[in-house]
């Protein structure tokens, strides 16, 4: 699977377009914010999503996917629905965080542990990673090695868990039950900063020692 990430928002959001090789098929996950700049992206990119995905709630990862839906036309697919009450929230979110305003909305699907999505001949699996948000989930290509992990983990640092149903203990939990398991091998895309190794995580990041 491949990937280009596109950062979103002042909060520097890693949206990613993660795509085919074979058959071009595309992916747009966590679109927060700069519907424009996405768009003129996937126009260089030569790159159309058939459906937006979303890892949590968060204002900084969701706030251009209706508008983005109605452009390409493309369903909104997660987070897992324990994160319902962020996106009806996210008017609030938008006064919160300082961002134009955002309506609320309802995914086309919720995802659960368990389920996957196919990005041309890509399945993507989905984990349930609570901590950061209640209803956070991650997108795993098992056979391309590769992880968009949203606000779980980052290079040398975890999510925050200091929101409205964040728990410190799940989060940890999350990545040490869920994540570290799934190999040192392993390439994440996080939400925020730069790309890592789920092995230079379990090695070095601060929080997990
Ligand atoms: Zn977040």
């Amino acid at each position: 699977m491949n990937y280009h990430i596109i950062p979103v928002t002042a909060f520097a959001q890693n949206c990613s377009v993660t795509w085919c090789e074979a058959t071009r098929a595309a992916a747009l996950v966590d679109p927060g914010g700069d519907a424009a700049t996405i768009i003129e992206t996937l126009q260089q990119l030569g790159l159309t999503p058939t459906q937006i995905l979303l890892t949590h709630g968060h204002l900084d990862h969701v706030g251009a996917a209706a508008e983005l839906s109605a452009h390409y036309q493309a369903p909104i697919v997660g987070p897992q629905k324990l994160d319902a009450f962020w996106l009806e929230a996210l008017p609030t979110q938008s006064r919160m965080f300082g961002l134009a305003e955002c309506a609320p909305f309802t995914p086309d699907r919720w995802l659960e542990e368990g389920d996957s999505v196919r990005v041309g001949e890509v399945k993507l699996e989905i984990l349930h990673t609570p901590g950061h948000t209640p209803g956070h989930i991650v997108f795993f290509d098992r056979v391309g090695r590769l992880l968009i992990s949203g606000d779980v983990i980052f290079h040398d640092g975890v999510g925050r868990t200091d929101f409205p149903q964040g728990s410190y203990q799940d989060l940890i939990a999350s990545i040490k039950k869920k994540l570290l398991p799934l190999g040192d091998d392993i390439t994440f895309v996080p939400g925020h900063g730069t790309i890592s190794t789920l092995g230079h995580e379990r090695i070095s990041n601060p929080f997990l020692q």
